[in-house]
């Protein structure tokens, strides 16, 4: 194979052109830097930002600050998430001023409450008309327009370090990827780099699986790359309990129906929510929803999406910024005010593309290691959120890039270690060359040991699960890609597996019940022991270190505290404490 080995410098490296990247790529040329930004499929059209149902999640001046902090839960940075919070709205006049089109009344930008899609959080969301795919397309341009270089289609396989090791005691210096079509390596030397590269996931969802529906680009690429690195990371106990349509793979649109005014029924036509109390459409807790579906699941009943009472009004407006979920029912022949669409909950421990769970980042997105920034869904966002949203992840983004530029000023180029180069080229493009195992082979067991999980969990189901994917890490050299398409994939899938299991062990050290994640073996949520920021780290051995470091209450409780002790999660207060997980 003559593989050819592509160079590139450039001041600051961005992986990864989501809503993080793009923000970040253009603040930190903004502040001087000659920026690259490496994406794996297309900048402006990858990642969940281009796909986002349209709902950007905003604070407006005059707004009640307790609302948008509502139902953030405890382990959360208020002081952090506060600054981000006003931001958001500082976000939204850039992207108006660049052309981004928000749905106006009267001039003014509208916003849906409830429309916040936030897992566990209030908020209010501005509409983004055509969705995230028409924001990128409009942030894309304005990236391009100022000067930001793009590499197209090269997925970055690892980050590149001053000592030539991974995990590194040393600093990071750039990253290395491969061209998707070209027989090429990229490698690229930055005086700091940001990762942008999306959340932790089981990548390539098939229809009818209890996964998110999430693009192909994302598959834990960030997470595990900066796991592998030897970065310390955070905030991963975490993933969003949270529905999709059982026959598509899009995006579920559940804030924008339920603002609307979409029911979510049973196969008896009953509304979901009854035993749940928030069954207002205006203001749907996308969390007890999430709950309230996987306990119709577990009484056996199927869950539908109800829009018979959406007027004509609301149809158009979905039509506006959700076209595309739209567009899918509608070629399935589901006509929304007449038929109900089938929705499954999604497994909680495998979905974190939008809940920030990933390398620990200071204030500054600096993570532990010297050189490395990150920002959006790969990082633990600072802890501002459980989740984070399309708005959050574009603040945190913005601010990498401006940390990042100012940074590079005074550090230098490192040349890459021919040895690492050659020991990480060798690594990605092994499997060309592999054994009997396909990508199939490997997806199906992984995706059967996580469906198996089930959205209720147990200590026994969690540790089944996590042995299956490092028994399937075991042989995975075995693994042979087809092609170098087939390659983009079987390293994808490698990076969900990766990362998989290390959130499987955060959920087994976490002996309680929080928020998203409802573990029948702890039915508490347990704010005497668990108060704390479980934070991990690769060390030399190959061992994950777990350890859990106490909650810094200076700056994470300024607004609200948490009620002391323990108390019955509620989704166990509704079914009782015991039951039978379904699968
Ligand atoms: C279907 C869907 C709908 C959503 N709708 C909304 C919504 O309406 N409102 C809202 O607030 N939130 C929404 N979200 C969540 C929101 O889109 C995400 O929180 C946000 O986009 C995350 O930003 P990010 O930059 O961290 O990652 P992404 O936006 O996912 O971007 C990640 C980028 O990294 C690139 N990448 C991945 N791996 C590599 C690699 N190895 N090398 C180089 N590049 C790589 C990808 O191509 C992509 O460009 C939605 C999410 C999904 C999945």
């Amino acid at each position: 194979m003559a593989e050819k080995i592509v160079h590139h410098q450039a001041d600051v490296l961005i992986i990864g052109g989501g809503a993080a990247g793009a923000m970040a790529a253009i603040r930190a040329k903004e502040c001087g830097a000659d920026v690259l930004l490496a994406d794996k499929s297309v900048f402006g059209a990858s990642g969940c930002a281009a796909l986002a149902s349209g709902a950007y999640i905003t604070y407006m001046p005059g707004d009640d600050l307790a609302f948008h902090l509502a139902g953030r839960g405890v382990l959360v940075n208020q002081t952090q998430a506060i600054k981000a919070i006003y931001a958001t709205y500082d976000v939204l006049k850039i992207l108006d001023g660049w052309g981004v089109r928000f749905v106006k009344e009267n001039g003014e930008i509208w916003r849906g409450k409830g429309f916040s899609g936030a897992a566990a959080s209030g908020g209010l969301a501005a509409g983004l008309v055509g969705g995230g795919t028409a924001m990128m397309k409009v942030v894309r341009k304005e990236a391009l327009r100022r000067g930001v270089r793009v590499l197209n289609r090269t997925p970055i396989t690892d980050l590149l370090t001053s000592d030539g090791r991974l995990p590194t005691a040393g600093q990071v210096i750039g990253a290395i990827g491969f061209s998707g079509r070209e027989e090429e390596i990229h490698v690229c030397q930055a005086k700091s780099v940001v990762m942008c590269a999306g959340g932790f996931n089981f990548g390539y969802k098939r229809p009818g699986q209890n996964f998110a529906g999430m693009p192909l680009d994302i598959t834990s690429d960030g997470v595990a790359m900066q796991l592998r690195a030897g970065a310390v990371m955070g905030n991963m106990a975490v993933g969003s309990k949270y529905l999709q349509s059982m026959e598509f793979c899009c995006a579920p649109g559940i804030e924008h129906f339920t603002t609307m005014g979409t029911g979510w029924v049973n196969k008896d036509g009953v509304d979901v929510m009854r035993r749940f109390g928030e069954s207002e459409a205006e203001f749907t807790r996308r969390l007890s929803l999430g709950h309230a579906v996987a306990l119709e699941m577990l009484e056996g009943r199927s869950v539908y999406l109800d829009g018979s009472q959406l007027t004509p009004d609301k149809v158009r407006l979905l039509w506006n910024v959700i076209p595309i979920i739209m567009q899918t029912f509608e070629n399935a022949g589901y006509e929304i005010t007449r038929d109900r669409i089938p929705y499954i909950p999604v497994n909680a421990a495998t979905y974190g593309s939008s809940h920030g769970g990933g390398a620990v980042v200071n204030e500054k997105l600096e993570t532990s290691l010297p050189g490395l920034f990150a920002a959006g869904a790969s990082s633990d966002g600072m802890n501002i959120s459980p989740n984070l949203n399309l708005s959050w992840c574009m603040v945190l983004g913005w601010w990498a890039g401006e940390h990042a530029a100012k940074y590079a000023q005074s550090a230098s180029l490192r040349d890459a270690m021919p040895e690492q180069v050659g020991d990480l080229s060798r690594k990605a493009l092994k499997y060309l060359n592999g054994d009997r195992l396909t990508f199939n082979d490997v997806h199906g067991k992984a995706a059967q040991a996580l469906i198996d999980l089930g959205v209720i969990t147990s200590d026994e189901k969690l540790t089944l699960a996590r042995n299956t994917l490092l028994d399937l890490l075991a042989v995975y050299d075995k693994v042979k890609a087809k092609d170098r398409h087939d390659l983009v994939k079987v390293v994808g899938l490698r990076n969900s597996l990766e990362a998989l299991t290390v959130i499987l062990q955060y959920l087994l050290h976490r002996q309680e019940s929080r928020g998203s994640v409802i573990n029948s073996d702890h039915p508490e949520t347990d704010n005497q022991n668990w108060l704390t920021l479980t934070k991990s780290k690769l060390e030399p051995d190959g061992k994950i270190k777990l350890w859990d470091d106490p909650i810094p209450r200076e700056t994470f409780y300024v607004h609200y505290k948490p009620k002391p002790g323990m108390s019955m999660h509620p989704f166990f207060k509704v079914v009782g404490r015991q039951v039978d997980a379904p699968k």
